[in-house]
């Protein structure tokens, strides 16, 4: 049973589990990403923020992998988002990553700085037509700051990255992306770990014979969510990528969905202002 795909853009498909390499420190990123291709992984999520590009770049390389089977995510730091500084240091990306990306994302919007997101986001659009990247998207863009960049410019995000877990279900970040036709990924999709102790989730897990973590994630693809959750441990990762042979009731869904109470694992984005 493979991981199914999801078209986010003209020619562009994304595998819908992918492996993330946030907190993977550099030094052993390589070693990480290439257990993962082992596993079976074919989509891997980073940012110039993780430090460890160049760990995935040289994963892919010694992988003897074609690219076309292969997709990279990576993101714009927070300290780029004048428009020079995008268009060098997305070129910095595709040298470290060894080739131009599958996906480029702005990491976060940063509404409240003085450079505004709108010139970042023009600055992407130069960056897919100057061939860097396939496809162009944002991440932790709420409904105003996605409806401004797509008035003002007619470009849409292939994707728009956000947290998204039982504890924060983030329905209308989710509902917007669905009616735009953007496609949503799921980051921290296990709460770094927060939810897998849930008494709900735990007797659904026991129910089926997988682990919360499996359910949880199992969760997300019958939403039609794209996830890459983050594990170092082999065990772990080839039990993430079993979510393929056996699936979730609608009663199943809907009382994972119910465990919401809208907490974040991670920063506010119309107040995160941190810029390196
Ligand atoms: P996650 O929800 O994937 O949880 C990771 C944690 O859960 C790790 O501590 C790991 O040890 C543990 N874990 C993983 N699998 C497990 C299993 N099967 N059983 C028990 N424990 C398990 O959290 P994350 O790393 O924050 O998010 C995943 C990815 O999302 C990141 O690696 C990154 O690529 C992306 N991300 C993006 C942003 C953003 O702002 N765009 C922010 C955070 C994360």
């Amino acid at each position: 049973t493979s991981v199914p795909e999801i078209r986010i853009a003209d020619g562009v498909s994304i595998p819908q589990l992918g492996f993330g390499v946030y907190q993977v420190p550099p030094e052993t990123t390589e070693e990480a990403v290439t257990m993962a291709l082992e596993v079976g992984y074919r989509h891997v999520d980073t940012a110039q923020m993780y430090g460890n590009e160049q760990g995935v770049g040289d994963a892919l390389e010694a992988s003897g992998l074609n690219r076309d089977e292969l997709f990279v995510t990576s993101k714009l730091n927070n300290s780029f988002h004048r428009r020079d500084d995008a268009l060098r240091e997305a070129e910095k990306s595709v040298e470290r990553l060894g080739g131009p990306m599958d996906l480029f994302l702005i990491h976060w919007p940063l509404p409240t700085i003085d450079v505004d997101y709108l010139e970042t986001w023009k600055a992407m659009i130069e960056i897919r037509d100057a061939g860097l990247t396939r496809a162009i998207g944002v991440s932790n863009f709420q409904v105003p700051h996605l409806q401004r960049i797509i008035a003002e410019t007619g470009v849409k995000p292939a994707v728009n990255q956000i947290e998204v877990h039982p504890y924060l279900t983030n329905e209308t970040v989710r509902a917007y992306n669905a009616e735009q036709g953007i496609a949503t990924e799921a980051w921290s999709p296990i709460a770094q770990g927060a939810v897998l102790d849930d008494p709900a989730i735990a007797a659904i897990a026991e129910r089926l014979g997988k682990t919360t973590a499996q359910v949880t994630l199992r969760w997300h693809i019958q939403r039609h969510d794209i996830v890459f959750p983050k594990s170092v441990t082999r065990s772990r990762v080839e039990e993430n990528f079993q979510l393929f042979d056996f699936e979730l009731t609608d009663a199943d869904i809907q009382a994972i969905t119910a465990l919401n109470k809208d907490h974040r694992t991670g920063p506010d984005p119309d107040t995160f202002d941190y810029v390196p």
